[in-house]
Parts: structure tokens; sequence; C-alpha cells
């Protein structure tokens, strides 16, 4: 690993100001990502920029129904929070679905969302990919089973974080510090697929940083996050699921959908959203049509090859599970 400065600074500014000081100057929080990726030789960092001292970072704030997260918010405060538990339920099972206790009292909400991805090819220095400013996506043609199978295009990572799934279907909005402040987003215009730019997985520019996440919940409402993982103790998603609404006078009038491990984005399904929206909850349990508009949710699905394939049924089993569960919860 090469030498490199290390900076605490105490305020986002001076955290911004650092961050512009160098091109080659590295955000960090809690390093489990990081880390591997400068152990591979992937990031040549000339200083890391710990968001550890800054102020305000920590914070989790609840005024009425909306919370606000700071980014230096560890998985587990997320997972041992009880009112998180009862208002953003997919949120704390999204959280409780990464990695492991050690790995989840560390890494932060920021740096989840923010960690890079996980395709062999880009994680090994043998491969230069284009993601990497190579000329070849390797996985094309190659080792592809954990490749996505809708929105790729040049490059086919899946986007690897779990609450990146949960906070879409939650509708949660990105707050971002930078050279001119703040500026506040919803979180499907944070994240960015290969078309629009295949060597950053999200919007942030030099000298900007996520700097807290917003979530708001209505009264009656329920959701739920459900994964699959090849190997039990810990795992990426080979497919996940997240579900969220909330009711009016029985009728949904807010619905989120939102599958992982299929695409380089968290990946919405607006067609149901908007199929749901004003239906009254009991009437959606037994409707042929909903079912069938499920079915065929991934319909522009184009997987990579016969190895990734499977992926389709396991998301569409998964969103099945999810949709019923919270159909029941408000029932
Ligand atoms: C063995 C293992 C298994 C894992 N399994 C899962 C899993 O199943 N599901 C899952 O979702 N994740 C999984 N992860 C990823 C893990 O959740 C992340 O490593 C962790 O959440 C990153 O948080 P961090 O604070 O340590 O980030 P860091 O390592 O500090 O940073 C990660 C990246 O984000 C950037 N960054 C950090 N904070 C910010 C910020 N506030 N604003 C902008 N950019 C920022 C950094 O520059 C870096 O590029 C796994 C990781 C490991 C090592
Ligand atoms: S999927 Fe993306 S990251 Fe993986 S080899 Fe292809 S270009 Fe590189």
């Amino acid at each position: 690993m090469d030498s490199f400065e290390y900076h605490r600074p105490s305020t986002q500014k001076q955290a911004s100001l650092l961050l512009t000081s160098s091109p080659r100057a590295h955000v960090v929080s809690g390093n489990t990502d990081l880390l591997g990726e400068m152990k591979q030789g992937l990031v040549h960092p000339e200083s890391l920029v710990s968001l550890a001292d800054v102020e305000g970072m920590k914070v989790f704030h609840i005024n009425g129904n909306e919370s606000k997260l700071g980014s230096m918010v560890t998985l587990s405060d997320i997972v041992d929070s009880k009112y998180l538990k009862v208002n953003f339920p997919a949120l704390v099972e999204a959280a409780a679905s990464v990695a492991t206790p050690q790995i989840r009292s560390i890494g932060t909400l920021g740096g989840n969302l923010c960690q890079r991805p996980r395709c062999w090819y880009y994680r090994s220095p043998l491969f230069d990919c284009l993601k990497k400013g190579g000329n070849k996506c390797f996985a094309v043609g190659g080792l592809d089973k954990y490749h996505s199978i809708i929105g790729g295009e040049k490059c086919w990572i899946v986007h690897p974080s779990d609450i990146a799934v949960a906070l879409t279907a939650l509708d949660a909005k990105v707050k971002i510090f930078g050279p001119s402040g703040y500026k506040n987003m919803k979180i499907d215009d944070f994240f960015v697929g290969p078309g629009i730019d295949i060597h950053n997985e999200n919007v942030l520019k030099e000298g900007e940083f996520v700097s807290s996440i917003e979530i708001s919940c209505d009264d009656k409402s329920s959701s739920t996050f459900l994964k699959f993982k090849e190997r039990q103790s810990m795992d990426f998603a080979l497919a996940s699921a997240a579900v969220s609404i909330s009711l009016a006078e029985g009728k949904i009038h807010r619905a989120g959908v939102a599958l992982g491990g299929i695409a380089p984005i968290p990946w919405r399904l607006q067609e149901i959203e908007e199929y749901m929206m004003g239906i009254p909850i009991d009437d959606l349990r037994c409707s042929d049509e909903f079912s069938a508009k499920v079915e065929s949710s991934l319909g522009d699905a184009k997987p990579m090859s016969e190895n990734n394939a499977y992926k389709i049924d396991l998301a569409i089993s998964h969103l099945k599970r999810a949709l019923d569960k919270v159909i029941q919860d408000l029932c």
C-alpha cells in the first residue's frame, strides 16, 4: 500500500475543503470497504479525509413523522433502534442482513450507500476492465453468475448495497454536503447506472459527501426487506425485494417497491407502485390482475447468459413474498 495523509476534520466545511485539495483525496467512514480497495491496489489515495470526528454526522433526529439519520450512524445503530424497527422495518431488516455483527458495528450508513461494486473482475487487480478505464467488460462472455439482468449497459455490475434497496422503497432523500453547501435529492436521483457514468455509481462530485438521509413515515404503514444469499453466514444479495405501503382510509396512498441484486442501481418497479395507488388494500389481496402484473414485472430483463437467468425467478418470488407480508400486515 502507498503512503497517504490522514485527516480528521471537525466540520463538514473543513472535510469538503480537504477533499478538494487533491484529486486523490478520498472520504472515509468506517473503512470496511475502502481499506479492501486500497489493499488490492484499486485506489491509491494521496489523503484520506475521515468523517469520524465531524460534528453532526452521527445524528439520529426524529421530528414528528420525519427522521434524519447522519451518514456516520452505523449499521448496528440502525439494527438496534426500536423506533426504526417499528416505523421503518424494511430499513432495519436490510441493515441486519448486511455482513457480520463486526462489520455492522463499524460500517456506516453513508459508507454502505457509497461502497464500490463487488464484480470480481473489478475487484481483481489483474483485470483492467471498462469501469477501471480499460476497454473491455470481462463479465461479457466471462463468469456472469452474479451480474445484472436489467439496466446493465457496457458494465453489468449489481449495486451491492442492501440499505439502498430498502431506502428506495421508503422514498428516502439524500442530503449531500459539498463546496457549495447542502443539496437534497431523491434517492433515485443519487444513484446512476453505467449508461450515465461508467466509472461511478452515484452523482457525488469532487468535495462532496453524503451528510445524512431523511425518511418519513405515515400513520398507517408497513414495510419489509427480503434477501436471498448464497451463503447463509454472510453474503451479498443474489436478489432482494423491498416493499413499503401506506394507507389512508383503507386505500393505498403511497407505495414503494424496489429490487436489489439484479441491476447496477436499486431497481424501482414504478409500474407496480402506480398500479397500487388508490386501491383498497383488501382488493389487492385477491386481484388476479395485480398478480399478473407482479409476475411480469421483470419482462424487460435480459440476462447476460443462462448463468444469471435464475435471478428473474428469484427476484419475482421474493417480491411476491414481500408484497404478501406487507399487505397482510395492513389488512
Ligand atoms: C465481508 C463483507 C461482507 C459484506 N456484506 C454486505 C452485504 O451483505 N450487504 C451490503 O449492503 N454490504 C455488505 N458489505 C459492505 C459493507 O456494508 C460496507 O463495507 C460498509 O457498509 C461500508 O461502510 P464504511 O463506513 O466502512 O465505508 P468506507 O469503507 O469508509 O467507505 C466505502 C466507500 O464509500 C465512500 N464513502 C464513505 N462514506 C461516505 C460518505 N459519507 N459520503 C460519500 N462517500 C462515502 C468511501 O470513499 C469509499 O469509497 C460487506 C462488506 C464486507 C467487508
Ligand atoms: S461488469 Fe463492470 S466492473 Fe465488472 S468487468 Fe464488466 S465493466 Fe468491469
